[in-house]
């Protein structure tokens, strides 16, 4: 059993149909858990609805950082109230992305600032999106005393060092369908050698379909890849990487899908 504890289902999937289509083969795939995440006030009002009625997925409600612009007087309030419902496990994704800048710099700062004293607030754990920004990422954690809830830095693709700051931090690390990459020599390093306790498998769904699906709409069912390729990089069955996983998400944020 496995669990995806990053992935996007609202918009991903042309239909309705499809998206239960998605689920049916992840359930098949032995994927019985799913974090879905919102990454602005619309979307996350939808994931939350979706998590409302299925006892399977909990919704991780934030603003991505390429939506740091669409913040407003009113979004803190609004999304103060969608994250205190009890399917919401995280606070996010929010961070910083250097790559894209879809967001000027100063806003992103801001609106990730202030969902870190939101998840303080609410008392929930953090999911994190940080991409060419590791230093200010860090910085920006620790200034707002993020520790105090911790969370998941999703689709890890950093260095080792990086991860060793996150996880004194108290973060745990998630790895996505990079890690499967030839070239994700680095991540694989990292994926490798991460105590036990603070390791996640995710897909980001629909984006980064793992190898051997590289380049095609990715879902949930794929998280499989994720686990076998972590598995094998630490000598593990993927069954034990799926319990251990399913784990640590529990002991992160209190929440394990019933088998
Ligand atoms: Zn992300
Ligand atoms: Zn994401």
């Amino acid at each position: 059993m496995l669990v995806d504890s990053h992935c996007h289902l609202i918009g991903s999937y042309p239909t309705q149909d499809d998206l239960e289509a998605v689920l049916d083969r992840a359930r098949r795939a032995g994927v019985n858990g799913f974090i879905a995440v919102g990454t602005d006030l619309a979307d996350s009002g939808l994931v939350l609805d979706l998590a409302r009625r299925r006892p399977d997925i909990r919704a991780s409600l934030g603003v991505h950082p390429h939506e740091a612009s669409t913040w407003d007087d009113h979004t803190l309030d609004a999304l103060a109230a969608l994250v205190r419902d009890p399917a919401v496990c995280f606070v996010g994704e929010t961070g910083l992305d250097w790559h894209y800048d879809l967001s000027p710099r100063p806003v992103q700062e801001t609106v990730f600032r202030t969902q870190i004293r939101l998840a303080r607030e609410v008392a929930k754990p953090l999911m994190i999106h940080t991409r060419q920004a590791p230093g200010e990422t860090l910085r920006l954690l620790r200034e707002e005393g993020a520790s105090q809830v911790g969370g998941i830095i999703h689709c890890f693709s950093e260095d080792r060092a990086f991860a060793q700051e996150a996880l004194d931090l108290g973060f745990h690390l998630s790895f996505s369908g990079i890690v499967t990459f030839k070239k994700a020599t680095a991540i694989q390093e990292v994926a490798a050698w991460a105590p036990e306790d603070r390791i996640l498998v995710e897909t980001d769904a629909p984006f980064l379909a793992p190898v051997p699906f590289r380049g095609k709409t990715n879902e949930p069912a794929f998280v499989t890849h994720v686990a076998a390729k972590v598995a094998e990089l630490r000598g593990l069955t993927v069954e034990a990487l799926g319990r251990i996983t399913t784990r640590n998400l529990e002991a992160l944020c209190g929440w394990a899908p019933s088998s």
